[in-house]
């Protein structure tokens, strides 16, 4: 397998229609495109909203890729998975087909326009840092060990593994 590039992790998101079908074909778009190799990903968990909580529950994953893409090329890529699976934005952080957040892109940190890595908010959320854990327990987000991070926020906030 090609593992040239840099490492990064996808935190994959949905909750409209067959959410872990939405899932599935995202990761199927991810792995066949150019410039992109998929590693592993982790277990699919189901998760409450956060922000705007009148909606239904989301099915959330991590995927680990290498890439040879720059930071800016691979969200494009991302952002084009998203419009394919038919991502409709009503509201802000509302209903969602799929989502495709870049989580980490190796050890940058990348602050421009449209464009903030690592996450500036997965650090908080449950639904990446768990799945996350899965994959690299050791891996540091802002400061802390991702399984410490992981152990704190699955107690806050409600996730379940579900495959
Ligand atoms: P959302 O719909 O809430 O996922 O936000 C998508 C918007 O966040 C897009 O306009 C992106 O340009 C912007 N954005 C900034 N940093 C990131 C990132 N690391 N991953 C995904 N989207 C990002």
């Amino acid at each position: 397998m090609l593992t040239e590039g840099i490492r990064c992790f996808i935190g994959l998101g949905s909750n409209m229609g067959d959410a872990r079908a939405n899932i599935r074909e995202a990761l199927k778009l991810l792995v066949n495109t150019r410039g992109i190799s998929v590693v592993s990903s982790a277990p699919l968990y189901r998760t409450a909203p956060v922000g705007y909580t009148d909606q239904d529950h989301f099915i959330n994953t991590v995927a680990e890729i290498y890439t040879t893409l720059s930071p800016r090329s691979l969200l494009d890529n991302l952002q084009d998975i998203e419009n394919r699976l038919g991502r409709v934005r009503l509201i802000r952080w509302g209903p969602r087909t799929i989502d495709l957040d870049l989580l980490l892109y190796g050890d940058e940190s990348i602050h421009e326009p449209g464009l903030e890595v690592p996450h500036p908010r997965m650090h908080q959320r449950a639904f990446v840092v768990v799945p996350l854990a899965d994959l690299c327990p050791d891996l540091l987000v802002n400061g802390e060990r991702v399984d410490e991070l992981a152990r704190r926020l699955s107690s806050e906030q409600d996730i379940y593994a579900i495959a």
